[in-house]
């Protein structure tokens, strides 16, 4: 088979004079060619293997390239890199590699294009195709990868067992090619991960959450967090979830499913959402609920306080994660943490005042806490669904009202610290805080509009309630 057209970028020709001129033997493999082939919007990283050195073929492709980009090379790994456009050109000697137990770091040796092939993690990233002048284009297959793109399977090209075990990175690679491809894991793989995912131990953290990462921004992410489940990794990586599962019965009451409801949102809201902090929100907005979780004669099943305790528990598992402790971390804390409020709201008699607190509270969040709790609604009753959706429509609107009127979204005191301190020439202190306070409060309940002169005289009613003198 050739596949000439998927090398119509300029920088292939420019390859294989390259490796011609040095006489080495070089091919383009793995997520480029997979990619191509199933018309997936090909990514900029372009892997070639050579057979000899990679960084050898690296330098003199640089030199062959307009404006002589710069070379990285990795020496410890044998690897080279180039950025060329907005291309990343990897390139690495093709390896044959052995494994011992405790390290996904192996023994490594110059090897054929076939043993280079035989150590990638699935058959549909083991094709390769030629760009010497004399195999310009060939498709090597030697795992029939090609079959498995066209019947949608993920098959490791070797056992199983010693694929998974070697490096248990694949195991978490195979879950999430199979939810980024909607691709069918193979029964024997899928065995040989149920075997091995105790090893995911020897994993780093950041490996761990990148593939995370690329699951969550997958169509459907369930697919993958019920495979993890499935195979036992959820356990490991995110105890917090599968601590969701299960449906108690206490007298004839049942709670539902936490974790299937939990997965449901997720998948709701990555129709609504590209955001991949909004869809860890939604992955991780109940799971305060396995630990506060009661039951009572009077009310049944209750999961007080679990906002507040889910939202501490985002710091502890982004923590144990080794994930950045930073403003995406605090996102996702508040929506945790306020992830119940626009529900409470729109079940009652929705007043101005309780859509001003909301969206002050909320600040430019309001949007995605929105987005959140419309995800929310999974009952299958559909005349509850209509209700639920509705109420959260009059909330929006409602919301687009109050904003246009009184501009709480980024609220800003209307009289500042500066002007309290001159109309009762005052030094720093507590009064200040409290007049402030009682200013914004009066503004959130509606009992003087967010200007600044209805502000301003408050503060002079106020002052003189605290028994202040004016300057004049
Ligand atoms: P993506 O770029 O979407 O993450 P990819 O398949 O290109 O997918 P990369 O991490 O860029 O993944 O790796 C490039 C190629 O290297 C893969 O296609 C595969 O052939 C090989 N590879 C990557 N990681 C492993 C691994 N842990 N074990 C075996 N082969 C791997
Ligand atoms: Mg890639």
């Amino acid at each position: 088979m050739n596949l000439k057209h998927a090398l119509k970028n300029p920088v292939f020709k420019i390859i294989s004079s390259s490796a011609d001129e040095l006489g080495i033997e070089c091919y383009v493999v793995g997520g480029y060619v997979r990619d191509f082939l199933l018309e997936r919007n090909i990514g900029q990283d372009i892997d070639i293997v050579a057979i000899g050195s990679g960084i050898e073929l690296a330098k003199q492709v640089a030199k062959n390239l307009p404006n002589q980009p710069k070379v990285s090379i990795f020496k410890t790994y044998g690897t080279a890199m180039i950025r060329y456009d907005d291309i990343e050109l990897e390139f690495v000697g093709a390896r044959k590699e052995s494994y011992t137990e405790n390290s996904r770091n192996p023994e490594v040796e110059n090897g054929t294009l076939e043993d280079d092939q035989k150590r990638r993690d699935f058959t549909i990233n083991a094709l390769a195709i030629g760009l010497n002048t004399s195999n310009y284009g060939t498709l090597l297959d030697p795992f029939n990868g090609l079959k498995d793109l066209e019947n949608k399977r993920i098959v490791t090209p070797l056992e199983p067992n010693i694929t998974f075990s070697d490096d248990p990175l694949r195991m978490l690679r195979a879950i999430r090619f199979a939810t980024q491809l909607e691709f069918e894991i193979d029964q024997k793989s899928l065995e040989a991960i149920k075997e091995n995912f105790q090893r995911i131990d020897i994993i780093t953290k950041e490996r761990i959450v990148v593939e995370l990462h690329k699951i969550l921004e997958s169509p459907k992410p369930s697919i993958g967090f019920l495979l993890l489940e499935k195979t036992g990794l959820l356990d490991i990586i995110l105890p917090e979830i599968t601590a969701l599962k299960g449906i108690d019965e206490v007298e004839g009451q049942r709670h539902k499913d936490n974790f299937y409801h939990t997965l449901e949102v997720v998948d709701n809201i990555s129709n609504h959402t590209n955001n991949v902090w909004l869809r860890w929100t939604a992955l991780l907005h109940d799971i305060g609920k396995a630990p506060t979780k009661k039951f009572s004669k009077k009310v049944g099943w209750t999961f007080h306080g679990h906002e507040l305790k889910g939202s501490k528990m985002v710091y502890h598992l982004f923590k144990r994660l080794k994930m950045p402790l930073n403003n995406k971390m605090k996102y996702v804390q508040k929506l945790v943490f306020m992830s119940s409020r626009p529900i409470a709201l729109a079940s009652e008699n929705i007043t101005d005042a309780a859509v001003r607190r909301l969206v002050f509270d909320a600040g430019d969040s309001i949007e995605d806490l929105m987005t959140l709790c419309e995800a929310d609604i999974t009952t299958k009753n559909p005349r509850k669904f209509k209700k639920y959706h509705n109420n959260f429509k009059i909330v929006r609107e409602k919301m687009v009202e109050v904003e246009e009127r009184d501009r709480i979204r980024n609220f800003q005191p209307p009289v500042t610290g500066e002007e309290i301190m001159n109309a009762f020439q005052l030094k720093p202190c507590r009064e200040i805080g409290i007049i402030k306070e009682h200013i914004k409060e009066a503004i959130l309940e509606g009992h003087i509009p967010n200007e600044h002169q209805a502000a301003y005289d408050l503060m002079l009613k106020k002052g003189i309630e605290l028994g202040l003198t004016t300057a004049s």
